[in-house]
């Protein structure tokens, strides 16, 4: 699954520069001129990131940032703005708003890909492809393999985005609608109990090598993946 970034830029010449840099990196990209009609693409596919553009054409960057930031789907998207202006006080007030990062343009292509993997290995780790060891277990996003101590393990392609979810994000309970939406993505109708099954697979293929106890049941609230298993 390519990381989807969202561009909301009304310069034709930078929109065009920052799409053809992403799409060589290897995102996918989403374009609009507008917040009107960024909320339309957003309705349709939840981006990964979203490039900000402040002075927009109606409603401002800022005053985007901060719709989205209020709204439950759209809360966590990580933002990153980018500003033709230099001033602090801007940038302040582009901070306050709920972006994660700010850029003055003009920028380089270099530059915007490192602001980007920067934002993304805090706001959303499960989606970098940096190796994640935890007690033994150890993932690789890049070749897709997962081994437990020196044995290679097999997981399907769900259990896999499942379990780099969890260990990107362990100790934190997660209810069965928060891992639909951040491993089956959003706009898909999946019922909850799917999520069962596909704990269950995860835990068969851990089980191989005995890490299948790192990932509990919370009764009433969902699961989490611990480094401090309370059984077994
Ligand atoms: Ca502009």
């Amino acid at each position: 699954m390519a990381t989807t970034i969202l561009v909301v830029e009304d310069e034709p010449a930078i929109a065009e520069l920052v799409a053809v840099n992403l799409s060589f990196a290897g995102y996918k990209v989403l374009r609009a001129a507008d917040t009107i009609q960024a909320e339309t693409l957003i309705r349709a596919e939840q981006p990964d990131l979203i490039l900000l553009d402040w002075m927009l054409p109606g409603s401002s960057g800022v005053q985007f940032a901060k719709k989205l930031r209020a709204d439950d789907r759209t809360r966590d998207i990580p933002i990153i703005m980018l500003t033709a202006r230099s001033e602090e006080g801007d940038k302040v007030e582009g901070l306050e708003s709920g972006a994660d990062d700010y850029m003055t343009k003009p920028f380089s292509p270099k530059e915007l890909m490192a602001r980007i993997k920067a934002v993304m290995r805090r706001r959303a780790p499960q989606l970098t492809e940096e190796t994640v060891d935890i007690c033994g277990l150890s993932l690789d996003p890049s070749t897709h393999r997962v081994s437990g101590g020196e044995q290679g393990l097999d997981l399907g392609p769900t259990e896999f985005r499942l379990l780099h979810f969890f260990m990107t994000h362990p100790e934190r309970v997660h209810s069965r609608s928060q891992l639909l939406d951040q491993v089956w993505g959003d706009h898909v109708y999946v019922e909850e109990r799917t999520v069962d099954v596909h704990i269950r697979r995860l835990r068969q293929s851990l089980s191989a090598s005995g890490h299948d106890r790192h990932v509990e049941t919370v009764r009433g609230s969902g699961y989490r993946f611990t480094a401090r298993p309370s059984s077994g």
